[in-house]
């Protein structure tokens, strides 16, 4: 029997400064990304000895909103274990095998988002609703694919983000809140879209999940087990979760702890 271990990084895995919280000593920190030489996001060390037992002895397939070089610069989760061979990346709109995109399901992509009417051409427009507020520094595209703001917290308005969310469902668009970023994600772009493709292409029978945001949310619902970190967006999507969705009791960097623990657990 297949087990597939699909996760999302940020916010679930591996942790940035700001979001690891304040309950681990800085000694107790593995670094597993740098930017120009400086360490950018974290396990903790035990976190990081999980992730490489369990993903030497089942499949594991990183479901990231990350594009894929952003992706390729997590190099402190692959040091002593195989880089994956599949990875999904750009929220599901690109599936690497062995590093290289695989052109038949973007090509899918593409013509969905053209039919939808969501491709980054089309939503530039639309974008003028929330551009004049003021909690928008700056809009980001994530290659061709989809729009992300970089946005002041302090001066951001939930009630606000609430009824844009509302407006722009309508038209195709899921919309995620992450500190200082707000996606604006055409709905086609999907994670679970991607992770069912390579569900069936390796003949997995059960997929256990992981993930944080709004963007996880379809994956986490779908998957066989999952799990939602207690600190993520996707809890507060409303009614109750099904008993297959784990909330941890841990926040930040500890409850990326927790998912893996709880993963080697099933797996014994
Ligand atoms: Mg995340």
């Amino acid at each position: 029997m297949t087990i597939l271990f699909a996760s999302d990084l940020d916010r679930t895995l591996i942790y940035s400064k700001n979001s690891r919280g304040q309950e681990v000593s800085v000694q107790d920190f593995a670094a597993v990304e740098w930017i120009d030489e400086k360490p950018t996001a974290f396990m903790t060390n035990r976190g990081l000895q999980l992730f490489q037992q369990i993903t030497s002895s089942i499949t594991f397939i990183p479901v990231t909103t990350r594009t894929a070089e952003q992706y390729n610069r997590i190099t402190g989760l692959f040091h002593s274990v195989e880089k994956p061979k599949y990875a999904i990346v750009a929220n599901g709109a690109v599936i690497l095998e062995d590093g290289k995109p695989l052109t038949e399901w973007s090509d899918k992509v593409i013509a969905k988002m053209q039919q939808n009417r969501t491709s980054i051409e089309h939503v530039l427009p639309q974008l003028e609703a929330f551009t004049k507020n003021e909690f928008v520094l700056k809009v980001m595209q994530a290659e061709s694919w989809f729009v992300y703001l970089i946005i002041d917290e302090q001066a951001f308005s939930v009630e606000e983000f609430e009824k844009l969310s509302q407006i722009f469902y309508e038209q195709g668009f899921t919309l995620s809140h992450q500190g200082r970023k707000v996606y604006i994600m055409p709905t086609c772009i999907n994670k679970w879209t991607a992770l069912q493709f390579m569900k069936e292409r390796i003949a997995a029978k059960t997929v256990i999940a992981a993930g944080d945001s709004m963007l996880d949310f379809d994956m986490v619902i779908n998957a066989d087990h999952s799990f939602i970190p207690s600190h993520g967006e996707a809890i507060h999507k409303g009614g109750h979760l099904p008993p297959h969705v784990s909330i941890t009791n841990q926040v930040g960097v500890l409850a990326g702890e927790e998912i893996l623990k709880k993963v080697s657990n099933y797996l014994l």
